[in-house]
């Protein structure tokens, strides 16, 4: 079963599909991860990618399909975190494989501004808490050095939410038309969250 799950920065995507996994046996593939992957492996298609990444420019759609095409190998159950992110994404994948359902994350704009203005994350491991949690700059996971994105702004924000609609919200179309979309409303607390998306996977 393939499922993708779709929402806005400060929707809580990555720690909703981390809990849902530890939960039910999927796989998760996101590009992002597969091309820091493959770049690592030192292959011509990893060389490629990294040249690509290293300028900002976006990687092809055909790239992204044949490295998601290799991912997909020996996995039944797969979650796609932001892939795919467009109708013409959707429409390619759509011929190599299968979307079942489309979680779609909806968070308001307000609960945005909240939680992204507020966030903070570890420049050593990544791991993000909030401003409302953590009262200095040291990561509780592994004492590193916390830090605000430079975007994490209202006007960073409604510009990564503008990007979103423009981009996303005609794929959600494009899916709601197949009958498979589950709209959880993300503005609720984590656990209310991942329960929600339980309940329809
Ligand atoms: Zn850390």
């Amino acid at each position: 079963m393939n499922i993708v799950f779709v929402g806005p920065q400060g929707a809580g995507k990555g720690a909703v599909i981390k809990e849902v996994v530890k939960i039910k046996p999927f796989d998760v593939i996101a590009t992002g991860e597969l091309f820091r992957k493959e770049i690592a492996t030192g292959s011509a298609l990893g060389k490629k990618l990294k040249a690509t990444m290293d300028k900002g420019i976006l990687v092809d759609l055909n790239t992204t399909l044949n490295v998601v095409k290799g991912a997909l190998k020996n996995k039944k159950n797969i979650i796609f975190d932001a892939f795919p992110r467009n109708v013409e994404q959707a429409e390619a994948f759509s011929k190599i494989s299968k979307v079942d359902k489309v979680i779609y994350l909806n968070l308001d704009k307000q609960t945005a501004y909240k939680r992204l203005t507020n966030r903070l994350t570890c420049a050593s491991c990544n791991y993000v808490t909030s401003k409302l949690v953590v009262k200095n700059d040291v990561c509780p996971v592994c004492g590193g050095k916390l830090f605000t994105r430079t975007d994490d702004t209202r006007e960073g924000i409604n510009k990564r939410f503008q990007e979103f609609e423009t981009r996303t919200l005609p794929m959600l179309e494009y899916y709601k038309a197949q009958g498979i979309v589950y709209e959880i409303d993300a503005n609720q607390p984590l656990e209310k969250v991942v329960s929600d998306v339980l309940k329809v996977l």
